[in-house]
């Protein structure tokens, strides 16, 4: 729950990122752990969302940069792990927990992302307060192939989710992907209908993901301290398909929003024996918040 929180926190704020980031960090030394995927694989966790490492022949590729002042951190620990330079960095969405510290990478970092999540960070104060520095150079729609062989990355969009603009990489050579927040953890997902987030569809996009990718049997999703498998993908493409089934049926059934919070959804025992969750979004409106966009989709 505290990480749902702090992430609920750096979205609801918006725009306050500086506030937001002065809350929300504890004064002291910006301390990022490192997980060994792979031979040239790493998770750098702390400070926000999960950051991926993945060292090639010239050069480092990370995916998604953290909250405001964690550029340098990862950067930092980056030199540790091997004397290349950086050469791309992805981010997977437009969250402050996800692409704040860009603005701290070389100006020669070739950034790319999403094309609606460019569109999403056009609107993000701390890209307008440093003139642009750390805004995506290059965009995909549906797919993107940057190098090749074993140094090969794909980047794909499958539709709306947690954002409108949800990337997965993937790491061919490793069978490995970083899936962003639309797969964050094994819980209710956070849909931020702002920039364009959908929980009818979540379930769809991240069933496109796992029926269209191949090959890939380990998952750094978005905030989670371990990995995932390809099986937790399609468990939790199910999990948010039967969400959003509830939701609509308890709708049509004629309940409110709040009637159908106050019952909270029951994670069928099939997922639930698999360790996934209901906890709602203490923000964005919590579970009343879902149905209510639910509600709105309905009616379009
Ligand atoms: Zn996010």
């Amino acid at each position: 729950m505290k990480r749902a929180v702090v992430l609920g926190a750096l979205i609801a704020a918006g725009g306050l990122s500086l506030a937001v980031s002065a809350y929300q960090q504890p004064q002291g030394p910006k301390t990022v752990e490192v997980d060994k995927v792979k031979d040239n694989l790493y998770v750098l966790k702390g400070g926000g969302g999960n950051t991926a490492v993945f060292v090639t022949a010239n050069g480092v590729v990370v995916v998604d940069a953290k909250n405001p002042g964690w550029g340098q951190p990862i950067l930092d620990k980056i030199k540790e792990l091997t004397p290349k330079p950086v050469t791309t960095l992805i981010n997977t969405h437009t969250h402050g927990d996800h692409v704040s510290g860009n603005v701290e990478f070389p100006a020669t970092v070739d950034i790319i992302v999403q094309e609606n999540t460019k569109t999403n960070m056009e609107k993000m104060d701390i890209f307008k307060q440093n003139n642009g520095k750390g805004m995506p150079k290059r965009t995909f729609k549906d797919k993107m192939t940057v190098g090749k062989g074993a140094d090969e990355v794909d980047l794909y969009y499958f539709g709306r989710g947690h954002t409108n603009g949800d990337a997965f990489i993937v790491f061919p050579a490793l069978r490995a992907m970083h899936a962003g927040d639309i797969f964050a953890s094994k819980n209710m997902p956070l849909i931020d209908s702002n920039n364009g987030g959908s929980l009818v569809d979540i379930g769809q996009s991240l069933q496109k993901a796992h029926d269209t990718i191949k090959n890939v049997d380990t998952i750094i999703t978005g905030h989670s301290a371990t990995t995932m498998n390809w099986q937790d993908l399609q468990d939790y493409a199910t999990y948010n398909k039967g969400l959003v089934t509830w939701i609509e049926s308890e709708l049509k059934a004629g309940k409110s929003p709040d009637d159908i919070a106050a019952m909270g959804y029951k994670v069928p025992e099939t997922l639930a024996s698999k360790g996934f969750t209901a906890n709602p979004p203490s923000l964005m409106g919590g579970m009343k918040g879902m149905v209510q966009g639910v509600e709105a989709e309905m009616k379009k």
